[in-house]
């Protein structure tokens, strides 16, 4: 599990998902980190909920109506880089789990590619790991990593 000191600041994730009940589910693993949540429903609130949110994670559902999550991760990955900020980890989540829809989540610009049904443990600690290597001494790298604890 990942843990936190209520002295931190928590991790705050970005959920895009047209189903509900796979954003329930979502909301349910992450109540076990100290974490902010903000759920969306398509990819087109993803981009823009991103472009404001400062994230530490983003978690993109895949097939979403109005904007794809390929085309919704496509988007933040050309946001970053017109705003020169350093690339916040995405990973894609996702039914769909055959080699060439891991190699299009990755050719998209996802860190990595999570499987539905999302197994709690796996998500967590693929999580910290992701957020881990994503800090930086830019941003606040100290506390992140205490932020994100241990794994256990
Ligand atoms: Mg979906």
């Amino acid at each position: 599990m990942i843990t936190a000191t209520s002295s931190e600041r928590p991790v705050r994730v970005l959920i895009a998902d047209d189903h509900p009940t796979n954003r329930a589910v979502l909301e349910v693993i992450l109540s076990f980190i100290q974490a902010e949540l903000v759920t969306v429903e398509d990819g087109a609130q993803a981009l823009e909920a991103f472009k404001t949110g400062n994230f530490d994670i983003v978690l993109m559902d895949l097939q979403m109506p109005v904007m794809d999550g390929l085309s919704a991760i496509r988007e933040i990955r050309r946001f970053e880089a017109e705003t020169g900020r350093h690339a916040t980890p995405v990973l894609a989540v996702s039914a769909n789990a055959m080699s060439e829809h891991v190699a299009a989540s990755r050719a998209a610009g996802a860190d990595q590619h999570i499987a539905k049904p999302v197994i709690p443990d796996a998500l967590l600690r693929i999580m910290g790991e992701r957020i881990r290597q994503a800090a930086t001494p830019q941003s606040d790298h100290r506390k992140m990593n205490h932020v994100i604890g241990n794994a256990t």
